[in-house]
């Protein structure tokens, strides 16, 4: 056993783990947009709390934020009518 590379894998599963905890691209979060808007409007705080991804990457990233919020937009403009 070389202690060396141990180290090197040790620091490779921890930014893994980091990433995979921490990152949803733009794909993904225009995936679970709806869903996340509907949250919103539902559950309101709650929603961040159930989706902490998505909100993490709308706060990161203005383009996906403009969509969420003619998203919700859409969605308020529909319920007013009903
Ligand atoms: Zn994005």
């Amino acid at each position: 056993m070389m202690p060396k590379s141990k180290g090197i894998l040790k620091r490779l599963m921890e930014q893994i783990e980091r990433t995979q905890e921490v990152e949803y691209d733009c794909g993904e979060v225009h995936r679970l947009l709806d869903q996340y808007a509907e949250l919103c409007l539902e559950q309101g705080e709650d929603a961040r709390n159930l989706m902490p991804l998505v909100r993490q990457h709308l706060e990161l990233c203005p383009d996906c934020k403009e969509e969420l919020d003619a998203l919700l937009r859409a969605l308020e403009a529909t319920q007013d009518e009903t």
